[in-house]
């Protein structure tokens, strides 16, 4: 039975590389018809940041990832938190403690500073709680029986550690990266317990997963170092553990390095699922939902983050499809680019399957309302049909073809102004004149007609269609001109054109 879990510590806004994390969870519980858990990890009061979990659950609320398993919360599921759950780490570190496979250590922070800076002044790297330094701290085996038992009911403060055989070596498995081998003597005697009686990430994440009989933990690359811990402590209970998948790192799109919180706005992509208000950094930073990405185009971006299908199938359109493919043994090792301009791309793929008057419904006549214009369906479905091939942003309909729904305030000349003359005017004058009198305002009636008229006049299309584009639409880009010309109908362009022209005098 597949039984997966989410479970991130609320230190913040959930960053996309977390948001991979939960979907990769997600598709491999749909997959084989397992389960998805939520389970908040905050035990770790120092850092924790009250809006995490209401955002954490917003943003799978807007994505889809919803759990299945959990806490009831009014019909919807989870999460579980572990800050509800101290009582049973404790019992299961008395029972470590029991075994002889932990200790108590009664250390201040003096203390530990001082064996640290000691052993760098012998030449170590990285000082450790473990072997060579234990017989000279405060713990349980410096310590008598009797003593520690008087520390203890006297309320003296502790924290249990994990009693580490450095000539022990540690193999586990790793589904993405195989066999992994560390050397006992390269590990600390972790904290378990800490002073203030909540268990630390290691103890906490270890015994939830095998409470909560979870079966694969599939999680980031920044865990890695942790496993050997975590097969220790498995080890330890006398648990079998889940299989484990490191996924890799998201790195920056030039390569050079993670990808940061900095380093993605600097180069002003978002981070973050939705909108997040930093509480302590009092910072705005724009979420994907924010900057106008559907959810699925952003699943189904952040699922190839790292995994890739058999084959070369990169839009996966169809409900469910994704889950159906998706598999730990696809899983790379190498680091991945967080290319922006990708999730672009699947963006636009994904509104050019959306149909005209889906857009127009949700997103153009909402947006239209805000800048307080009414329009009626059908001319906002024709809009959306004619530009949803062009847009890479809903908003895009209303940003990038504002002339649609009002005539230009002003016509962006920069590069045509050169090519502007006594001629094109009086060939525009022309133009005017036989729109004037066209009877069917029609692209496929207007278009030929405005075409041959100018080949009559002895000039080229190209030296006079632009002026008439920027007449009527401001720019010099866009959609077909005579399919905008249509839409905005007779009255409005020969409006425009006049305007232009009649402009056209300071030229
Ligand atoms: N609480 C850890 C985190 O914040 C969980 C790591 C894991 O999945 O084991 O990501």
């Amino acid at each position: 039975m597949v039984r997966v879990r989410f479970a991130p510590s609320p230190t913040g806004g959930l960053h996309i590389g977390g948001v991979r994390t939960a979907y990769y969870n997600k598709l491999f519980a749909e997959k084989h018809g397992g389960t998805f858990i939520l389970r908040i990890e905050d035990t770790d009061q120092k850092r924790f940041v009250a809006e995490s979990e209401g955002y954490i659950k917003a943003t799978f609320a807007w994505l889809g990832i919803m759990p299945d398993e959990g806490p009831d919360h009014g019909g919807a599921y989870g999460p579980y938190r572990q800050s509800e759950r101290k009582a049973i780490y404790k019992q299961y570190v008395e029972e470590l403690v029991a075994k002889g496979k932990a200790y108590y250590a009664f250390d201040s922070v003096a203390s530990l500073e001082k064996m640290r800076t000691s052993q760098q002044a012998l030449g170590v790297k990285a000082p450790k709680y473990n072997a060579v330094t234990r017989m000279r701290m405060e713990n349980a085996f410096t310590l008598s029986k009797e003593e520690v038992a008087r520390r203890i009911g006297a309320g003296v403060p502790y924290v249990v550690r994990l009693l580490v055989d450095y000539q022990q070596t540690v193999r586990f498995k790793d589904e993405v990266r195989g066999w992994v081998q560390v050397s006992g003597a390269e590990l600390d005697d972790k904290v378990l317990l800490k002073e203030d009686g909540m268990p630390t990430y290691h103890l906490a994440n270890v015994v939830d997963d095998h409470l909560m009989e979870i079966s694969h933990v599939i999680r980031g690359e920044e865990w890695l170092p942790s496993m050997p811990i975590h097969s220790l402590l498995y080890d330890a209970f006398g648990w079998t553990s889940p299989v484990f998948a490191h996924l890799p790192l998201l790195l920056r799109a030039d390569g050079k390095g993670k990808l940061s919180k900095r380093a993605a706005v600097a180069t002003g992509i978002p981070i973050f699922p939705l909108n997040w208000d930093d509480p302590q950094t009092k910072t705005h930073f724009q979420g994907f939902r924010e900057a106008g990405y559907l959810p699925d185009a952003l699943l189904n971006f952040i699922a190839l983050l790292g995994w890739h299908p058999r084959g070369h199938q990169e839009l996966f359109y169809e409900k469910g499809s994704l889950a159906k493919a998706f598999s730990l043994d696809k899983i790379n090792k190498a680091g991945v680019q967080f290319d922006v301009g990708k999730a672009q791309w699947f963006n636009q793929q994904y509104l050019k399957k959306l149909s005209p008057a889906t857009l127009a419904k949700d997103y153009l006549v909402p947006r239209l309302a805000e800048e307080g214009i009414t329009v009626s369906n059908a001319f906002a479905m024709q809009v959306c049909a004619l530009v949803q091939e062009r847009i890479v942003f809903p908003q895009d309909l209303w940003v990038q073809h504002t002339y649609l729904f009002r005539a230009p305030a002003s016509y962006s000349m920069d590069k045509l102004a050169k090519k502007w003359s006594a001629l094109v005017a009086e060939v525009l004058r022309k133009v005017q004149v036989a729109l004037k009198e066209a009877d069917v305002f029609e692209a496929a009636l207007i278009g030929p007609m405005v075409k041959t008229l100018i080949r009559a006049q002895g000039a080229k299309l190209g030296a006079i269609i632009p002026f008439l584009r920027m007449a009527v639409t401001g720019t010099d880009r866009g959609p077909e001109l005579f399919a905008i010309m249509a839409l905005l109908g007779k009255k409005e362009v020969m409006n425009r054109l006049g305007k232009f022209l009649m402009a056209s005098h300071d030229r």
